[in-house]
């Protein structure tokens, strides 16, 4: 098997990762609609054929199943930590090891339930473990950003149905983190308020594309939303980065977390999504005071209505037939 590398393309300026052991999984992906396990890995007993928990939540309603949520590295990870970084150049191009980490955080015990079906505690729960593992995480100096991403049914690149997300700490920013992080800077930079914060009171004054809040956060439909049901969940008050331990905090977001799946269960017929956390990047050393006062941390959730066409692909264009007005008022009148 071929080692696999980072490489960096000069013309788009973005770092790819090559993974060639994926080769099946993608595949498979691209040609199949069933789920591709006999055999979900991530059922209490079935430990030992995932990596070894790094870390573990137990609940005292889950005391029989010995965890309520865990942590371990990802069996086919597609970066790994003992790699040095072995920055080079081939030519005029750049490549360098698969430094960085993949780690799986399975949120629940329970198959075949959605996410917005936990409790709020076991919602919790799988939030602050997260929270946890990125406090671990930024200590290791190589690392610059760590994503953490939930995807949901196949459709959205979800492999087992369960539910799960995956950390992953990179040895660069990825692209679209930096040029969104490069315009909060270049807006504080002129306004020295934060564009985030700014864009909470322009919605909360708008409450045109408000779906819910509550006393921590508020989940929106963005203005110009890429997609159909785009969701931003934001925390109302300024904060760079989510970490633990913050017992209010994680409660406030699993509640509107569950909120906010419910509607988009409810309303879109249990669609595949995707969810990602955007932090500020890690380890950015004398730039790190400026990115936190620029950088407002929030969760992305794009419901997969619709392929991905080359426009987008090629180009960034999006094309969305939905408005996000009428998407939150949709969402908002989906009643508990
Ligand atoms: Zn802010």
């Amino acid at each position: 098997m071929i080692e696999g590398n980072l490489r960096r393309d000069p013309l788009n300026k973005c770092w790819v990762v090559f993974a060639p052991e994926k080769v099946n999984t993608i595949i498979q992906q691209s040609s199949e609609k069933e789920a591709k396990f006999d055999i979900n890995p991530y059922l209490p007993g079935l430990e030992y054929a995932t990596g070894k928990d790094i870390l573990r939540r137990i609940n005292p309603a889950y005391a029989d199943k010995g965890w309520s949520a865990r942590v371990f590295p990802a069996k086919n990870p597609i970066l790994k930590i003992e790699s040095e970084k072995n920055f080079r150049g081939e030519g005029l191009y750049d490549t360098m090891a698969r430094l960085g980490a993949h780690e799986v955080v399975v949120e629940t015990p329970k198959s075949d339930i959605n996410f917005d079906r936990l409790s709020i505690e076991e919602i919790a729960d799988a939030y602050s473990i997260i929270m946890d593992r990125i406090g671990d995480l930024k200590k290791d100096s190589r690392f610059r950003y760590i994503l953490v991403t939930k995807n949901r049914g196949l459709d959205a690149g979800g492999t087992i149905n369960h539910n799960y997300s995956e950390i992953k700490a990179f040895p660069f920013i990825p692209p679209i983190i930096q040029y969104k992080l490069d315009n909060c800077i270049q807006y504080y930079k002129i306004k020295e308020r934060c564009l985030v914060c700014d864009i909470i009171d322009q919605e909360l004054s708008d409450r045109k594309r408000v779906i819910v809040e509550n006393d921590m956060f508020i989940a929106f439909c963005p203005y110009a939303s890429r997609y159909p049901f785009e969701i931003m969940i934001v925390p109302r008050k300024h904060r760079n980065i989510f970490e633990g331990p913050n017992e209010d905090v994680v409660k406030e977001l699993a509640k509107i977390a569950k909120t906010v799946f419910y509607k988009i269960r409810m309303a879109l017929n249990a669609p595949a999504y995707n969810s990602v956390f955007h932090f500020q990047p890690v380890n950015s050393r004398e730039s790190e005071d400026l990115e936190a006062k620029a950088y407002h941390w929030h969760i992305s959730i794009i419901p997969r209505m619709s392929n991905i066409p080359s426009e987008m692909i090629e180009a960034g264009i999006f094309v969305n037939p939905t408005l996000p007005e009428e998407a939150a008022e949709f969402l908002r009148n989906i009643r508990d």
